[in-house]
């Protein structure tokens, strides 16, 4: 009978295992292990991390044993360890054979944990600049890149285009491998050719195992599920095996919340059972920030005009914000020209034509309109009295001085009787939070808006 040392055994092993397993589901798992002890009936396999061997243990370990049994052609056992040091210089420990390095070093890198498209590492959680228009999806992907699973499963994102879903579904991604999990990012249409070949080519088994052993499964744009019925069918199997088994998934969407009427109800219902996060577009004071920290990532300092200038133009999406800022540093590094109002103008006219906003409204003009609109006076508007009418005309004027009238929070404090900006700034953000469920206060801004643009128009 032919004697095996421990590392010839697994390493005939891998080679057979190699053929049976999908490429990124060896590269991942088996990879980087090595036998580390052969007594004749059992195999000890070493894996570089607690959450690998556990992972061999409980999905490969049948498969495993099959292929070493084979080899070897009695029935054997194999368990997997931790080795935490795979340098052979080391002693090893209670008498396991000395270990022969392998030739890469055993780290969960990117490359190996991460199956589809690759994770852009300049999305992170740290980049991500947050404001009250996307707090609560901010806060849901670090719960969820924390505790993968087990806070909110699924996380559902949400909203117009060009506002953050993508960036936050690769940080949550970024996270994750950091934290030596397997991530898989697809697109809904990624995921619909990857199931379509798998059908063609009869391969659905290996399709739904490669779903099935991701810790993390990131899908963006599911809107394109939308009347895909077969599709939708796969794709829930896939999402009912992960959520089973404790996997995270987030899931996000280019339509607003509620508007999924073309997903299947059982898909839809699935969806229901974690959380749903919807972004807004960013107000005044997030896309100052946003475009200082972009600035700042280009190495420039934007002149307060220049900023001015593009957080008054670029409203409707952060993607639209980060091109007008990218176009201007390209033009003034391109051009030499100094980093002016001038040079944004002429760098950005026609980008500018297509956003043309009238300009903002006096503070005069929002004041008379919001106090003729509840049938209230400057003074008591003003004033620390609280009744019913007096609060949400304080809101809508906040609002709207703010958004539209580009106040700072010390001016509205000013205007508002002397009010702390920190106060001004705590209303507003109430505003601004409870605007998407608040139908009244909806009504209100649109009729003040519409009253104070007429006038000025007269
Ligand atoms: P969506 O997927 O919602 O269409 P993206 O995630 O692709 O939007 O975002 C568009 C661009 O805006 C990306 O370059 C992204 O980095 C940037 N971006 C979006 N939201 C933020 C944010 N809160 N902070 C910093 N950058 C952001
Ligand atoms: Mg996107």
């Amino acid at each position: 009978m032919k004697t095996w040392t421990p590392e010839h055994l697994w390493e005939v092993t891998l080679g057979s295992l190699e053929l049976q397993v999908s490429r990124p589901s060896f590269s991942t798992w088996l990879k980087q292990t090595i036998g580390i002890s052969w007594d004749g009936s059992s195999l000890v396999v070493g894996a570089h991390s607690s959450f690998v061997a556990e992972w061999l243990e409980k999905r490969m370990s049948v498969l495993v044993e099959e292929a070493v049994s084979k080899i070897v052609a009695f029935p054997v056992d194999v368990r997997f360890k931790v080795v935490t040091s795979f340098d052979a210089s080391q002693p090893s420990e209670s008498g396991i054979p000395s270990i022969t390095p392998r030739p890469h070093t055993i780290n969960m890198s990117n490359e190996s944990s991460f199956l589809g498209t690759k994770l852009n590492t300049k999305y992170t959680l740290s980049s991500f600049v947050v404001g009250t228009s996307n707090q609560l999806a901010y806060a849901a992907a670090v719960a969820v890149s924390s505790r993968p699973g087990k806070a909110y499963n699924p996380l559902f994102l949400h909203s117009g285009v060009g506002l953050g879903k993508t960036h936050l579904l690769h940080a949550i991604g970024n996270e994750s491998v950091g934290n030596g999990l397997s991530c898989l990012y697809v697109t809904s249409e990624q995921f619909t050719n990857d199931f379509i070949t798998s059908i063609q080519t009869k391969q659905t088994k290996s399709f739904r195992d490669r779903y099935r052993s991701i810790d993390v499964l990131l899908v963006d744009d599911v809107q394109f599920f939308r009347g895909k019925d077969s599709i939708q069918e796969g794709f829930f199997h896939t999402f009912n095996d992960l959520h089973n088994s404790d996997r995270q998934i987030v899931i996000a969407s280019d339509r607003p919340s509620g508007d999924l009427s073309l997903l299947e109800d059982r898909l839809k219902s699935r969806l229901e059972w974690g959380l749903s996060a919807e972004m807004d577009r960013p107000d005044w004071e997030t896309r100052v920030a946003i475009l200082q920290k972009k600035a700042g990532v280009l190495g420039i300092t934007l002149p307060d005009d220049v900023l001015n200038m593009l957080s008054q133009t670029f409203l409707h999406s952060i993607r639209q914000l980060e091109g007008a800022l990218n176009r201007l540093h390209a033009f003034s590094d391109l051009t030499q020209r100094p980093m002016s109002l001038t040079t944004a103008q002429h760098a950005l006219a026609d980008l500018m034509s297509l956003n043309q906003h009238p300009s903002p409204p006096s503070t005069s003009e929002v004041l008379l309109q919001v106090c003729a609109l509840y049938d209230i006076s400057l003074a008591s508007l003003a004033s620390k009295k609280r009744t019913k009418a007096l609060t949400q005309a304080r809101r809508t004027v906040i609002y709207l001085l703010r958004e539209d009238g580009q106040c700072t929070l010390t001016a509205i404090g000013h205007l508002l009787g002397g009010r702390d900006h920190t106060t001004i700034r705590h209303m507003y953000n109430q505003v601004v939070s409870q605007m998407p469920s608040d139908q009244l206060l909806q009504k209100d801004i649109r009729t003040a808006r519409d009253a104070i643009a007429t006038s000025a128009a007269g």
